[in-house]
């Protein structure tokens, strides 16, 4: 049945657009692989589970549709296809990615894996240089890959409803994203990273555990936030419970370095710099906002409220953002002033 919906397809003119949406297919057509000028595929709504290895030679391919098939794994045959751009394979029942397919996609722009049953993805996603959309959507995702924040031209990535808990720090990396959709997944804490993302204009993070946004938030430009159904802290006093722990002499080592750095005291200024890891260590170091003093690893963490943007677009429980802030004592905590609240 297949070769005669593939002749009646081709007789229709267009021999570099193949249609072949919901005929039943279990399997390619073999004379398929003899068009290899073929551009433009679309294999929606069948019921393939393998592509033949004659798919290879489907080197001209620009966009393929898989969609709403039967394929347990992303097939390996792809990795041939140099020219492909637009990749869908949304609908099917993938639990794995072949490390490998990645090997030949040099040229992919846009992969929809959406509604599959993915649990991880392989390091090796780094190789799709050119990605700029990429939709995870209703997988079965418990985290995503540092690697995959190596992506420099990724300008949208959906992640929505997947199991993922926290985001990697080297999130900061992708410096084109623009749109970041994380609703409906289980992250407690977003890395400060997200926050030097400059392009982004619009964050999803509904119905997620978040009870404070990261100390750099305001950096942000978003244009849309949508928070909704997360249990997010809320304007009123709370009551700080912190006892003042005791230093450890690193953290009392690297704080008298910090204020004398801050000093500009030169013969520290003038040795730090033969000690590459100490002032590596000492980079990580946070500023007190109520003392203006350094602090490495010991704080108390506390929490502002702002007001969003008057022109973003932000879901209604949003209207005063807890901002997460640190203090580098209880000394600083007890003078505070009115609009810092304790986390208890
Ligand atoms: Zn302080």
């Amino acid at each position: 049945m297949g070769e005669r919906l593939l002749l009646r397809a081709l007789r229709s003119g267009k021999s570099r657009t193949v249609i072949l949406r919901g005929k039943k297919l279990q399997c390619i057509p073999q004379t398929l692989a003899k068009l290899s000028l073929l551009r433009v595929l679309d294999l929606r709504d069948n019921l393939i589970s393998h592509l033949g290895p004659g798919f290879s030679s489907l080197t001209q391919l620009a966009v393929l549709n898989l969609g709403n098939n039967i394929f347990r794994e992303v097939p390996k045959e792809l990795k041939c296809l140099k020219s492909l751009q637009i990749l869908h394979l949304f609908g099917n029942k993938i639990t794995t990615i072949s490390p490998e397919v990645f090997d030949g996609l040099d040229n992919l722009i846009l992969l929809n894996l959406n509604n599959n049953k993915l649990a991880c993805l392989p390091p090796q996603v780094c190789r799709l240089k050119n990605l700029k959309f990429m939709s995870l959507n209703y997988n079965q995702l418990a985290s995503i890959p540092r690697e995959l924040c190596s992506l420099k031209k990724l300008s949208e990535l959906h992640v929505l409803h997947n199991q993922l808990t926290a985001l990697p720090e080297e999130i900061r990396f992708l410096t084109n994203l623009g749109k970041l959709i994380l609703a409906r997944n289980q992250i407690k804490e977003l890395p400060d990273g997200l926050c030097r993302l400059r392009k982004l204009k619009i964050l999803d993070l509904a119905g997620n555990q978040i009870h404070v946004f990261p100390s750099a938030m305001q950096e942000l430009q978003l244009q849309e936030l949508y928070c909704e159904e997360n249990p997010l802290l809320q304007k009123r006093p709370l009551y700080a419970t912190q006892i003042e722990e005791v230093w450890t002499l690193k953290e009392i080592t690297a704080r008298f370095i910090m204020d004398q750095l801050d000093e500009n005291d030169s013969v520290i200024k003038n040795s730090i710099k033969y000690y590459p890891e100490a002032r590596n260590m000492l980079s990580q170091g946070k500023e007190c906002p109520v003392c203006g003093k350094h602090f490495l690893s010991i704080w108390l963490e506390c929490v502002y409220f702002q007001t969003p943007n008057q022109n973003m677009k932000i879901s209604k429980n949003a209207n005063c953002l807890p901002i997460k802030t640190l203090l580098c004592s209880y000394t600083c905590f007890k003078n505070r002033g009115p609009g810092i609240y304790g986390i208890v």
